[in-house]
């Protein structure tokens, strides 16, 4: 069953679940609510207008109804509740008509309004009388609400089954209900005993889950042997004399960090961490160098075919006058122009490869790799560090990424990593300056865009989707591009740039843009991570709600990339509250735990690519003694034959590291 069968749901709606982290049932299953609401029984005279009340009491007005639209309808009776007479207002019930009969005892949950005698009822329940009331509240996302989605999820929760990883010993010991049952509970509470019991159920099993492929991960790739370089020094520090900048405190310490873990006989494991405009990418080249002055054959992966290529000529530049051969491999790269590189890389003719994936398809075989870099390393999640190991080759590992991990999920997601950080940007950086725009102040936006532009600089311009699209109304590239063509098509160079382009043309398109024959780039988030073009000082992003806040730190990132003022424009009419601390700091540290606050831990790594690392329900801080447990559990149970009995749960693990 996937998401399309569910009753009710449209292409537009799927997109915004999309936008959700929800692509199939499961997902939609596994969509936790994010908090509950516990209404309590209180005093009338306590309450305030606007807060919840559960109040029983007699009906004593027959209800009557007004429709409007085509499904919606709004009914309304007097209530009778000992002390006080009320009119009950409730939206989208007049099915209930027939049951709501004058002298009916009923209780009632809403929202009350004193001033008016009223309360607007989101539930009524007859019979049993209701001492608090427990409601799920969810994650939601512009133009789709909690009732829509926990209707999907309600019509779906009965006929799923939801298979059980835990081992049948600790289901015991810990008494914990069925997993199955624990699910509806969480979805629909009735109980709070029986809600903690169900919340603590999924979030052991999550937290042992995660417990055990960490002690996996530690036990079957750290302390492992590694290659031991002899490389002269003072070699490396005249290639760090010779760049055209000099390099920051942190870029040399972590440069020393490096130089000591490839000189060292063990191997490499290294977290290179430093916010967007920080300079990882020079410290990656140097540590190519060292690779390279060691003897060995190094690769540096980058997630989009605009970075790599990007790296690739910066690279290549860097190195001119050296007798060092290096090479790119992307995906689109010719099948002719491939093969000559299999060879070359399989017979150590390439010394430095640059590219994205296609590095490490089956193909590929290295005659001595000995480093790999991954650029923007949350981009790919923790899977493909085993990847690397399936062709039997055991190279040193450096890992860079711009997204800030608060410091208690660091230490638990790269407890087995090293890190060396780049905390200062390279000097005379100034902050960038951000704005939010409502679409309708455009000719303000176009009037900004042009004071760059007359100084020379350039500017980008982001759109969420590439072409129109009958389903959803965001902004697309190529009515962007029309837009800009009227009002500055005259006067300067505009280019489109998007994921669906052939590589070739998106490599010419960067080129101008690099070169200044484009003044104006319209993109979509290709652009996201890494670009690098000195001479733009604007990045104006469209419906920028749609984009989570690391990610816009991430296309702002583009700008400010050398002693000029940057601008970034935030056009948004909607959520632009949540938007605002983008105006309010530069820090990727501050925004990337405004995040983790507003949308969950999700968010930080990308949303699918590295759902290992993704909490669905618990949280790391607040079921941190819950973690503990796990942790002694998993410890034990790894080192026991009950193993054994538990295959599948030990397949899975295996899987998500791809590790055999
Ligand atoms: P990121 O850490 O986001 O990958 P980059 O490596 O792309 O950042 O560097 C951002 C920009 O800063 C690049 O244009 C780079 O050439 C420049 N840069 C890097 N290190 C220094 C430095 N020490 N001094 C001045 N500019 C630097
Ligand atoms: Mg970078």
């Amino acid at each position: 069953m996937t998401l399309e069968n569910i009753k009710g749901l449209g292409p537009k709606n799927l997109q915004l679940i999309n936008k959700l982290g929800i692509y199939t049932i499961d997902d939609l299953i596994n969509f936790y609510p994010f908090r509950y609401d516990v209404i309590e029984r209180s005093n009338v005279d306590e309450l305030n207008d606007g807060d919840k009340i559960i109040i029983d009491g007699i009906i004593e007005s027959v209800p009557s109804i007004f429709y409007f639209g085509k499904r919606r309808d709004k009914m309304s009776f007097k209530l009778n509740t000992g002390e006080n007479i009320f009119r009950v207002d409730i939206y989208n019930r007049g099915f209930l008509k027939s049951k709501l009969k004058i002298g009916t005892n009923i209780t009632v949950i809403g929202k009350i309004d004193k001033k008016h005698n009223l309360i607007i009822v989101s539930d009524i329940s007859f019979g049993a009388i209701l001492k608090t009331k427990i409601e799920p509240v969810y994650h939601t996302t512009y133009g789709i609400g909690i009732t829509t989605i926990k209707k999907y999820i309600n019509s779906i929760i009965d006929k799923y089954h939801t298979k059980s990883l835990l081992p049948d010993y600790l289901i015991d010991k810990y008494k914990l209900m069925d997993k199955d049952e624990a699910i509806k509970i969480v979805h629909n509470p009735t109980k709070l005993n029986e809600l903690n019991k169900a919340l603590n159920r999924l979030r052991y099993e999550e937290l042992f889950l995660f417990m055990c492929k960490m002690n996996y991960l530690k036990n079957n790739i750290q302390y492992k042997e590694g290659l031991k370089r002899v490389v002269d020094k003072s070699k490396v520090y005249e290639l760090i004399n010779s760049l055209e900048f000099k390099l920051t405190d942190d870029q040399l310490k972590a440069v020393e960090d490096i130089y000591n873990d490839l000189t060292l006989p063990y191997r490499m494991n290294r977290l290179l961490q430093g916010d967007v405009g920080s300079g990882k990418t020079i410290v990656s080249f140097i540590s190519l160098y060292i690779n390279y002055l060691g003897g060995y054959q190094g690769a540096l992966m980058a997630p989009t075919e605009v970075l790599a290529i990007q790296h690739y000529n910066n690279i290549k530049k860097l190195f001119k006058d050296y007798n060092i051969n290096i090479e790119l491999l992307i995906g689109k790269t010719t099948k002719r122009e491939k093969n000559r590189i299999y060879k070359e890389l399989e017979e150590g003719n390439v010394d430095i490869i640059i590219g994205t994936h296609a590095l490490f398809t089956d193909e590929v075989n290295y005659k001595n790799l000995g480093l790999v870099i991954t650029d923007e390393q949350h981009r790919f999640g923790v899977n493909q560090r085993a990847n690397l190991k399936n062709k039997g080759i055991t190279p040193d590992v450096l890992y860079m990424s711009a997204t800030p991990i608060p410091r208690t999920y660091a230490l638990t997601l790269y407890g087995d990593m090293e890190i060396s950080n780049i905390k200062t940007l390279p000097n005379g950086k100034k902050d960038i300056i951000t704005t939010i725009k409502s679409e309708k102040d455009i000719k303000d936006v176009l009037t900004s865009m042009y004071n760059e532009l007359k100084e020379g600089h350039q500017v980008y311009v982001i759109a969420p989707l590439v072409e129109e699209s009958d389903k959803v109304d965001f902004n697309n590239v190529y009515e962007l591009e029309e837009k800009m063509n009227k009002a500055f098509g005259k006067l300067y160079n505009i280019g489109v740039l998007h994921g669906k382009m052939k590589s070739d043309e998106k490599d010419e398109i960067m080129t101008k843009f690099q070169n200044n024959e484009i003044q104006i780039l319209i993109s979509t988030t290709v652009v996201e991570v890494g670009v690098d073009v000195k001479n733009a000082t604007m990045i104006v992003i469209f419906d920028a709600y749609m984009f989570g806040l690391s990610s816009l730190h991430q296309l702002r990132g583009r700008v400010g990339r050398n002693d000029l003022q940057s601008y970034c424009i935030l056009i948004s009419n909607h959520e632009t509250e949540r938007l605002n601390i983008l105006t309010k700091t530069n820090d990727g540290f501050k925004i990337s735990e405004e995040d983790f606050k507003l949308r969950g831990s999700g968010d930080l790594f990308g949303v699918k690519q590295s759902g290992d690392m993704v909490f669905n329900i618990a949280d790391l801080k607040r079921d941190y003694n819950l973690l503990l447990k796990a942790k002694e559990d998993s410890i034990e149970f790894l080192s026991s034959s009950k193993v054994n009995d538990n295959l599948e749960l030990i397949d899975t693990i295996k899987k998500s590291f791809a590790l055999d």
